[in-house]
């Protein structure tokens, strides 16, 4: 599909037989597993400035934490020992940090077997990145967050988003599986511009793609905007499937999957992925990208309950 044809698809009347296909091309390519992911919100520390991020630097109502090497570790393990099979390590963006302290501990987590260890610690320098993966790092997710350069340069006042672009090539060179991804509903934001987003990932050979609804948050200088539209997001989500028929696409967070209502229909557009947090909970509340509530963490018991809601839509939680 080209820019118009991608363009015209996100405004359909109806859009029904678009995502009977992407399902489609979903069960072909990725049969009915979904894979759930652990993340671990490990630090909130960050030195830029995102204009839509809750936790950029210049909010000062931030109450900054970093998780310990012990802290981290034990939390993985206990998320290993509860199933997952894969521990994402997610933190704001700092560059001047040691990054021996990172690499032990993904070192750590890799020393069980057939755990993979994701990265999303924003961007790093080449030696850096290589660094991680040589300590055994599998795979790393920086989204673009939008492919149009001036929105991109007016949303992040500390970066472009060629910069961002040369760091994701990086990524993907240095043999990680790359994931990038955008936000759906950015204020300025066009339609064209959306397509323009998924053949960016095609373009950078995405092996995994997060696309969520922008939500704003009150102390960024987004606030008060209006929040992305959820099926314009899950339309998005198709048309990466349909575009990108092998990448690994998560159901993200921010599309509110876990609303019962919701369910069926955040599965049945072409994800085959979600995410799971395991933060514990003094720091949960503290990684406060956008306005969100979320329940205790007990990481055995969530995960059981999200395998039943993922087997009550017939696919296969893994
Ligand atoms: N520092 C890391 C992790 C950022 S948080 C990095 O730069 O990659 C992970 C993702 O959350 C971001 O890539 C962005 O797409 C999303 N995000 C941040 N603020 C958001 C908001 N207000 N609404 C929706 N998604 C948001």
């Amino acid at each position: 599909m080209n820019k118009e044809e991608i363009t015209e698809a996100l405004l359909l009347e109806d859009f029904s037989l678009m995502y009977e296909e992407a399902d489609h091309i979903r069960l072909v390519n990725k049969g009915d597993d979904v894979f759930i992911r652990a993340i671990i919100e490990f630090s909130n520390v960050c030195a830029r400035k995102c204009f839509y991020c809750g936790i950029n630097a210049a909010n000062n109502k931030v109450n900054r934490y970093r998780m310990s090497y012990r802290e981290i570790t034990e939390t993985a393990e206990a998320g290993i020992k509860a199933g997952y099979r894969t521990v994402v390590l997610q933190s704001g963006e700092v560059r001047d940090e040691d990054p021996e302290w990172l690499g032990q501990i993904i070192k750590k987590i890799k020393k069980h077997d057939g755990v993979a260890v994701t990265l999303s610690v924003g961007e790093q320098d080449h030696d850096v990145l290589k660094y991680y993966r040589d300590c055994g790092a599998d795979r790393y997710l920086l989204k673009h967050e939008t492919a149009d350069p001036e929105l991109y340069g007016k949303l992040h006042p500390d970066g472009t988003l060629e910069e961002r672009i040369r760091c994701l090539r990086d990524i993907k060179a240095l043999g990680y599986e790359t994931g990038s991804g955008f936000m759906t509903g950015l204020p300025g934001q066009t339609t064209e511009s959306i397509a323009d987003d998924i053949l960016l990932l095609k373009e950078l050979e995405c092996d995994m793609a997060g696309i969520g609804p922008f939500i704003p948050h009150p102390d960024t200088p987004l606030a008060g905007t209006s929040h992305g539209d959820p099926e314009i997001t899950r339309r998005a989500v198709a048309l990466a499937r349909i575009i990108l028929p092998e990448a690994n696409l998560p159901v993200t967070t921010a599309l509110g999957v876990l609303d019962p209502n919701e369910r069926r229909k955040a599965f049945s557009c072409g994800a085959n992925v979600i995410m799971k947090k395991i933060t514990p909970d003094i720091y949960k509340k503290d990684y406060c990208i956008y306005p969100a509530v979320f329940g205790r963490t007990e990481i055995e018991k969530d995960r059981i309950e999200l395998e039943k809601l993922i087997e009550e839509t017939d696919r296969r939680p893994i």
